[in-house]
């Protein structure tokens, strides 16, 4: 028999989070099963709690970078067992069979991933998928990170949103062969930007952010930032002129792309990886045409590079910086979220849901 789970969901777009009970499927041969302990707190999640992507699927139970210890195993599964710390992103499943699969980019699967969240699980009755913000969840060992045993128990909260933040940033400056003698920027310093500027830094690049909050300058040298520039201030951005290698941008919400890309040397990319749910102004051109530079994006990471991450950061002692809340402040943490009013990741505990009760 599937057992109840206690998690919070939105029921519509209009919804705050509440309290939802819902079942997971039995633990199969191939299935480890997680007690959940931390989940941080993405904007994707506030972006499809509230249907800005116009693709929710409701009730929601958003959340997809999870920590826990494993609590259960299916007869088959090989590389872990009760009692491991475990970690899962934003995939659960992917065709397993098409080229992209085959090189581990299962973000870019052919034929369909199934995300943490607001995913259709072809493999077990089409059923929607349901996140971490819960406080248990079943998936197919091959979808499962390990947590490397450099980090202790401390470090648990703050190496949960590696597995969304950590990834989607690690994966391009990877990508672009960020380095040593790179020149990198990166726009915006919430939840996605702090971790680019910590794994640009631990890489060895010169690490410029742009902000549009006065308040974080100091706190961005901090983080690993070498030059703090207010995007806003046109003479500072001025400066920079012609001299970026690489350019990743975080921004949740649409604005001018074109102040970015002047400022990349001829063949410099600048990468967008934040989701704004309305589109960017279309950029001109001609920046584009008159130094061959690139404008791409890029999503999450495939598995394999995910754990590569989670062992780069282990190895740097790099975690996120966070903001520990009880499930019970998730609408709280959202309007916050929304107000760059977090340094620079909420994180929820897990045992706050003890003080939820299970619905008949
Ligand atoms: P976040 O913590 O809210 O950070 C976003 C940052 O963008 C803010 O801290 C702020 O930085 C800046 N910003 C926000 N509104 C702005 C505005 N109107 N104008 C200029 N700057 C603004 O969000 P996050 O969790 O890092 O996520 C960022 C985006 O990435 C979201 O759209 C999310 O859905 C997306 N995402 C994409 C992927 C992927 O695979 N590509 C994965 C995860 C998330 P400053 O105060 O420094 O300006
Ligand atoms: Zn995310
Ligand atoms: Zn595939």
């Amino acid at each position: 028999m599937a057992k109840k789970i206690k998690g919070y969901a939105a029921k519509s777009e209009k919804s705050p989070l509440a309290p939802f009970t819902f079942e997971r499927r039995d633990v199969l041969e191939n299935d480890v099963q997680i007690e959940i302990l931390f989940c941080g707190i993405c904007h994707s999640d506030l972006h499809s709690a509230r249907n800005e992507w116009k693709n929710t699927l409701y009730p929601i139970v958003p959340g997809h970078e999870i920590v826990g210890k494993v609590t259960a195993v299916g007869s088959k599964v090989k590389s872990f067992k009760v009692g491991d710390l475990a970690a899962v992103g934003c995939l659960v499943d992917s065709c397993r069979t098409c080229s992209y699969c085959e090189q581990s980019l299962e973000q870019y699967c052919e034929n369909g991933f199934v995300l943490t969240y607001n995913g259709i699980d072809k493999r077990h009755g089409n059923s929607i998928t349901y996140g971490g913000y819960s406080t248990q969840i079943i998936v197919d060992e091959k979808f499962v990170l390990h947590v490397p045993k450099k980090f202790k128990e401390k470090d648990l909260p703050g190496v949960a949103p590696l597995l969304c933040a950590g990834i989607t940033t690690y994966s391009p400056l990877k990508h672009w062969k960020v380095g040593k003698n790179s020149k990198v920027g990166v726009v915006g310093l919430g939840g996605l930007g702090h971790m680019a500027i910590k794994l640009a830094h631990a890489m060895g690049a010169k690490v410029v952010l742009f902000t549009t909050s006065k308040n974080k300058v100091e706190d961005a040298k901090r983080l690993g930032a070498d030059e703090v520039v207010l995007s806003k201030d046109a003479n500072e951005m001025k400066k920079h002129l012609r001299s970026f290698d690489f350019i990743i941008n975080t921004v949740a919400a649409a604005h001018n792309l074109d102040p970015y890309i002047e400022l990349l040397k001829s063949d410099g990319t600048l990468c967008l990886v934040g989701a704004p749910p309305t589109p960017h102004p279309s950029p001109n051109v001609t920046n584009l045409i008159f130094g061959r530079r690139s404008l791409a994006g890029s999503l999450i990471g495939g598995l394999k590079e995910t754990q590569e991450m989670l062992d780069f950061c282990a190895e740097h002692s790099i975690t996120s910086d966070i903001e520990i809340i009880p499930i019970q402040k998730i609408n709280e943490a959202y309007e916050r979220m929304l107000k760059s009013d977090v340094k620079y990741r909420f994180v929820i505990d897990s045992a706050s849901f003890k003080n939820e009760a299970l619905e008949a």
